[in-house]
């Protein structure tokens, strides 16, 4: 295929059936349909695909929505969003589908068939037994109860009875079909082993495929890019656009996600088992990635390279970035193996790229949450720490180990919570008999600082070992092990100004008292 420049004429769809939460291959999917209609400055339409009522999922609508603009990739047109194609729900569109069907009909394409759900139960009963599939096709369709077998006399009695049917794509014969794909190129097919689907049933419903092709063509789709499983389907389809003598838009079927390890596709119980989600938004009991405390750009960049390849190194692309590189012809045909491990490092990467600002603010609430579970009395309530300006500075000593907001209480708990007790293997090596005379000194030293910032407390702890021949190495480990509980966390003289000059005393009293 040759590239396509800027072309407004472009349109492409996500198709979803509203059958329960978006696994996030489907909101892959949708996000190459997106970064593809961007890139040819084209439109990029939601369709729901509610043709089979059996399946609908109350609310499973509106999640795919809001997962779409979750991730920062809203449609063009859709439901909510009316263009001048819609409506876009397939249970609205229910009075077009019947006359395209009338149509295959007339043209010799498709048939009523009126056989039982029960006699063809039977035969594919009878043919398992006999280790084979039933294929409802040309070798078979003349021995069944349709209006090819029947007289058209014998056909008008049925319909005009209401006896149930439904219409039956009749599936050319010994046909060699030669398929495109703009992702695996040509690919051949034997009409031969096709079965006469069903598109249209006496119940007035269309089927998936006839539904399809019909809002593909009405809508003036150009491009239908969708997922591998629906691959099997694009024979029936082409064939389908050919009968109706309609110009079939141009397809790319999108390999699968695979496992993390092992065989087969990414499922659902792989993200129970390994403890990743698979959906975008949390759904039930399963928790989304949204939920997880994962960042909207790091899912978008993480999905975008889980089957397209830039064709360079570059590993992180805002989404502007995948819009500029983004083709089909760089997409592989090859599953794409999941990485959980991955995920969290493309999180790490937005994370450390926000702003102290914006990392305070979001923090804030899971703190407060935190704070409130602590019991009282063993934490400085009346805290400045909680003030944005040193919750800033707090984010920024401690962020860079951290790859998702959550994980930053359990990286700066000690400035909210006393130690109540002290790393005891720590303790024994660090504090020493002479330390408690040292930490004397140095709250007297501390007392004597007014503006007690980290830069200042260096300089006056600095003079002190100098004169009188001590060294850091001697005092750091337990003056952190007063203040934190532990010999972790960022530059010492940092968490002293933070906690400030009363807190930071508080500590090192109590922990010449318990130590
Ligand atoms: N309704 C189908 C689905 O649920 C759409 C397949 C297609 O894009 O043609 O994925």
């Amino acid at each position: 295929m040759k590239p396509l420049e800027m072309n407004p004429t472009v349109r492409v769809r996500f198709a979803p059936s509203p059958t329960g939460a978006l696994h996030i291959g489907g909101i892959r999917t949708a996000l190459y349909n997106y970064l593809f209609a961007k890139k040819h400055g084209g439109q990029f339409i939601l369709r729901i695909e509610d043709t089979d009522q059996n399946r609908y999922v109350e609310g499973a609508e509106n999640y795919i929505i809001d997962a779409l603009n979750w991730c920062g990739i809203p449609f063009d047109e859709g439901p909510g969003k009316e263009g001048s194609y819609g409506p876009y729900r397939q249970s609205e569109r229910k009075h077009i589908y019947a006359n395209y069907a009338q149509k295959l009909i007339e043209s010799g394409h498709a048939y009523y068939a009126f056989d039982l759900n029960e006699t063809l139960d039977a035969h594919r009963k009878d043919h398992e037994k006999k280790g084979k599939t039933f294929i409802y096709n040309w070798h078979n369709r003349q021995k069944l109860d349709n209006s090819l077998s029947l007289t058209p006399e014998e056909t008008k009695a049925k319909l005009d009875h209401g006896t149930a049917y439904v219409i039956r794509f009749k599936t050319p014969q010994d046909k060699k079909l030669l398929l495109q794909d703009i992702i695996r190129g040509s690919i051949e097919i034997d009409s031969n082993v096709l079965d006469d689907k069903v598109l249209y049933k006496s119940d007035g419903m269309p089927t998936y495929h006839l539904a399809n092709i019909v809002d593909d063509h009405l809508m003036e789709i150009t491009h239908v890019i969708r997922g591998e499983e629906w691959l099997p389907s694009l024979a029936l389809h082409q064939l389908l656009y050919d009968a109706l003598e309609w110009k079939s838009p141009n397809f790319a079927h999108l390999p699968l996600i695979m496992k993390p390890h092992g065989k087969g596709k990414l499922s659902k119980r792989d993200g129970e088992q390994l403890g990743f989600p698979v959906f975008p938004l949390s759904w039930g009991n399963s928790n989304g990635y949204r939920e997880e405390g994962y960042f909207p750009e790091a899912v978008i960049n993480f999905l975008a390279l889980l089957g397209w390849n830039p064709g360079t190194e570059q590993e992180f692309f805002t989404l502007n970035e995948l819009v500029e590189n983004f083709s089909l012809e760089r997409v592989q045909k090859s599953g794409a193996r999941f990485d959980p491990e991955k995920t969290i490092w493309y999180n790490h990467y937005y994370m450390q790229g926000k702003t102290d600002e914006e990392l305070a603010v979001l923090f804030k609430p899971l703190l407060l949450e935190h704070i409130q579970q602590i019991v009282p009395a063993e934490f400085i309530l009346d805290s400045d720490l909680l003030q944005p300006s040193n919750l800033q500075k707090l984010v920024r000593l401690i962020k860079e180990r951290a790859s998702f907001v959550h994980e930053l209480w359990d990286l700066s708990n000690y400035f909210f919570v006393r130690p109540s007790e002290y790393d005891t293997k720590a303790a024994s090596k660090q504090w020493r008999p002479e330390t408690p005379q040292l930490m004397e000194t140095i709250i007297s030293i501390f007392k004597d600082i007014t503006v007690f910032t980290a830069e200042n407390i260096k300089t006056k702890l600095t003079e002190w070992t100098i004169s009188n021949d001590h060294s850091f190495g001697k005092i750091v480990p337990s003056l952190r092990l007063a203040l934190v509980g532990q010999l972790k966390g960022p530059d010492i003289f940092e968490i002293l100004e933070l906690l400030g000059k009363s807190e930071s005393i508080i500590r090192i009293q109590n922990a010449i008292s318990k130590l």
